[in-house]
This record gives structure tokens, sequence and C-alpha cells, in this order.
């Protein structure tokens, strides 16, 4: 079963998400269990973010991988409880709702921090320049940005 759904809204995480309402495509396979209803397979969306250290547009795909078993509702009736915890999905009047799943699905899937590039070299603490755009970049009397945090670590008042 391949369908395409509109992205719901805060659809990933701040810094990395699917723009609501474009297009993600579901790529789903439907077993029938004992328990319920198997699902698997995959959603393919287009990601729009920002860079944690250059804050440049990313542009990515994204591909995560699905799989949850959605129980019967009436299996409550055979079995304790405490068999069926918060996280388990029900089929509700026989619907599938995917949309929880899919939000797990792509947070799990994206990067912690997102980068345009590996080793982005993030932006010159004196201007705010992009460095991967300006390698040799430089100030005159400029602090050596290694040591430009020790430097802060300094206290301002050391002299009486
Ligand atoms: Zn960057
Ligand atoms: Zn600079």
């Amino acid at each position: 079963m391949v369908r395409t759904v509109p992205a719901p809204s805060e659809l990933g995480i701040e810094v990395l998400r699917v723009a609501e309402g474009s297009p993600v495509e579901l790529d789903l396979r439907l077993e029938a269990v004992m328990e319920g209803v198997l699902v698997t397979g995959t959603a393919q969306a287009k990601l729009v973010g920002e860079c944690v250290r250059c804050l440049e547009p990313i542009d990515d795909d994204i591909v995560a991988d699905l799989q949850e078993l959605y129980v019967y509702d009436d299996i409550r009736h055979d079995h304790s409880d405490e068999d069926l915890d918060d996280e388990t999905r029900k089929l509700e009047d026989d619907l599938l709702d995917l949309e929880p799943l899919l939000r797990d699905a792509v947070v799990l899937a994206l990067p912690f921090q997102p980068l345009c590039q590996e080793d982005c070299p993030g932006l010159c603490i004196e201007c705010g320049a992009r460095l991967a755009d300006d390698p040799d970049h430089s100030h005159d009397a400029a602090i050596d940005p290694r040591w430009a945090g020790l430097q802060a670590l300094q206290p301002d008042h050391d002299q009486d």
C-alpha cells in the first residue's frame, strides 16, 4: 500500500522538520495477526531546517522505518490490563491512527544536531560570517577562536 499524505503540523523537531502539508510518502505493509494488525514500512518526506552551527537552510530527505502492532480494542476482554500499557496502539473502529506512529518514527530518524555539511565550521565569533563560505576569514588582532572561550573564563577583576 503506497499512499501519499500531507504532513501534519510540527512533524519533526524545531531545527529540522517536515513542512506542514508537504507530501509524506507512506509505503506500508499491513499484516493481519492474531492480536490485530502489524504495520511495517517506510515513510519518506522532505525535510526543512537550519544547520545548528551556522543557521544555513538545510534541504534533506528522510526515510523513517515504521513498525507497529495495532491491537484490536476488544483484546481487553481476553487479557488483563497489565498487558496493554499506554504505548499500545489500538485499532479504533478498525481504523489505523498512523499519525502518532509517523511522528515517533520521524523524530527517531532525525539527527540530533542537523548540520549543513559534516564538520560545518559554524560562524565567526567576531562578526558572525559563515566560515564555510570563507575559510580563510580573519580579523586583525583577532583572538584565536580556540582561546576565546578560555579568555571568557578569566575573572575580570583579579587585581586588588
Ligand atoms: Zn552549517
Ligand atoms: Zn569574522
